[in-house]
């Protein structure tokens, strides 16, 4: 019958906006700025890079393989590689990025880079404050910029980067050289000759 639709579609529309009155969870809006009102965890937007400890430079986890560079859809990644290298988290020798350039505007949050890289290097961010009246390049985050605390990332996904934290820790005792078994030192230890 014609009109069904738009009498559905009243009827749900009516049944929210009454229940908004009297379900626990109902959506209200807030005073923004003053009062925002909390992103759940899985929320995300555009990436970042972590660094481990207080150095930007020395903890930053991303080794500049480029993977995520091939892997963006929309190729808003440009990355090139360091001349020399430095210890990674397991003290490995690895290059790190010269300059990693995201451009946000292109930027379609689909997190593809974070799901390609192999160093748990690059994550989703939850800032969404990042208009700017400029047209051309205010929007290309460089390597400096794009650099976070892995203390930051516990605050924003603290269930994920406590997973992640995990499973660097169990890769980082996988990769040590394990310890000398103490039987095998005494059966190479020299025989003392007894004493008279
Ligand atoms: S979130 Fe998607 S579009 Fe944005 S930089 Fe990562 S891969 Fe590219
Ligand atoms: S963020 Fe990850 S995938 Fe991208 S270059 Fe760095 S280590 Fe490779």
């Amino acid at each position: 019958m014609t009109g069904t639709g738009i009498l559905k579609g009243m009827a749900v529309t009516a049944r929210n906006f009454i229940g908004s009155y009297f379900e626990e969870d109902r959506l209200t809006t807030v005073q923004y700025p003053e009062e925002r009102t909390p992103l759940p965890e899985n929320y995300r937007n555009f990436p970042f890079l972590v660094y481990d400890g207080d150095d930007a430079h020395a903890g930053l986890r991303c080794v500049a393989c480029q993977i995520c560079e091939k892997e963006c859809p929309p190729q808003c990644i440009y990355i090139t590689k360091s001349k020399e290298k430095k210890p990674d988290y397991v003290g490995k020798p690895q290059f790190y990025p010269a300059i990693f350039d995201i451009d946000i505007s292109v930027c379609m949050s689909c997190q593809i880079c974070v799901e390609v890289c192999p160093f748990e290097a690059i994550k989703m961010d939850k800032v969404f404050e990042l208009s700017t009246p400029e047209r051309f390049d205010a929007l290309l985050l460089g390597k400096e910029q794009l650099a976070k605390s892995n203390a930051y990332y516990h605050q924003i996904h603290p269930a994920e980067a406590a997973k992640v934290d995990a499973a660097l820790a169990e890769a980082a005792a996988k990769k040590k050289p394990a310890a000398p078994a103490a039987a095998s030192a005494t059966t190479n230890a020299p025989v003392k000759p007894p004493q008279p």
